[in-house]
């Protein structure tokens, strides 16, 4: 069989990670994918990697600063947050290996400090890809233990049905936690807090406490429908109690990071929270009447909200699908 590549979470669906992540053509993924991405990945579902790499080589980092000591990098994958300052750089994922030169290029113009530290906001490889260089070069790998877990072994993400294949051992959190961490550098208290069975049984949220920073990983999607990965132990509950937990530590000037997407405020994250609680609780009442996927798609529960969250990674239909295959299992 051949074998084809893709990353699961794009930002916006024109890059592509050529390592980790091979599908077969039989993949439905199309089905899910807004217009847009679905041009990318009818580009990406040609065989061979050159045209992949050629898509990396087009990437670009671009580093906003949102503190003294706090950045984000947007690039090809989740965002990266960065805590520089006197005493090293610690960042929060590290996207894709191809992209890795780029983003080591873009955080020796904020700081000439080595990587000391990399905090992975969860397993998945648009978030972990660059570990393996980055654990070479000596930065110490942190996560929650089910992200260990899950990068030790072969997975399967249902949605796409794609396998992905275990990490080598250099790219593996070397240290893990269950519930919390903090990090006492650059002058700022980072901490890191487990929130359970969300985007998927792994992720980390981390609050820049002094610089009032947060960044939620793939628990938070700004500005469209969220992927949520259930064959992970993701869960709709689960990411609207992360924000829930967001909600309550931020204030109206706290810059909410989000795994994709733009640089965020207290109230986009409400919204989005509050969009998310609505269509999934009207998902979940139908499917527990014993409703058949077509009959919730023509009942339409996420109308309302399609023109504006629509638009991203996930379309409408494709988001409707994964709350109805949630809810099954
Ligand atoms: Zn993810």
């Amino acid at each position: 069989m051949t074998t084809y590549y893709l990353h699961p979470i794009p930002l916006s669906c024109d890059f592509r990670d050529n390592s980790r992540m091979p599908i077969s053509l039989e993949t439905q993924m199309s089905r899910y994918l807004s217009p847009i991405c679905s041009i990318f990945m009818a580009f990406l579902l040609l065989p061979g990697t050159a045209h992949a790499q050629q898509n990396f080589d087009k990437v670009e980092i671009k580093t906003e600063k949102l503190s003294p000591t706090t950045y984000v990098l947007f690039g090809a994958g989740g965002n990266i947050g960065v805590s520089a300052g006197e005493d090293a750089l610690f960042i929060i994922d590290d996207q894709y290996a191809p992209v890795n030169p780029k983003i080591l290029a873009a955080l020796k113009q904020i700081s000439d400090k080595p990587v000391k530290f990399v905090l992975n906001t969860h397993w998945h490889g648009d978030h972990t890809g660059g570990n393996e260089i980055m654990g070479k070069a000596g930065g110490l790998i942190v996560a929650h233990d089910n992200v260990r877990k899950r990068m030790s072994a072969e997975q399967f993400i249902a949605l796409f049905k794609s396998k992905v294949a275990p990490s080598p051992k250099v790219a593996l959190p070397v240290v893990t936690f269950s519930t919390d961490v903090t990090f006492h550098l650059n002058g700022d208290e980072v901490y890191g807090f487990h929130v359970p069975n969300a985007h998927t049984d792994g992720d980390t949220v981390v609050h820049f406490r002094k610089s009032n920073v947060i960044h939620m990983g793939d628990t938070f999607f700004s500005g469209m429908y969220p992927f949520i990965d259930g064959s992970s132990g993701g869960s709709p509950e689960g990411v609207i109690a992360a924000a829930d937990r967001v909600l309550a530590i931020a204030d109206d000037n706290t810059k909410i990071i989000p795994g994709h997407g733009p640089v965020s405020n207290k109230a986009d994250l409400k919204n989005y929270r509050d969009m998310l609680a609505a269509v999934s609780v009207r998902v979940k009442a139908l499917v527990r009447e014993g409703k058949k996927v077509e009959e919730i798609l023509a009942a339409n529960p996420s109308a309302q909200f399609d023109e504006k969250w629509g638009k991203g990674f996930i379309n409408p239909r494709g988001f409707i699908e994964m709350l109805v295959a949630i809810y099954s299992s």
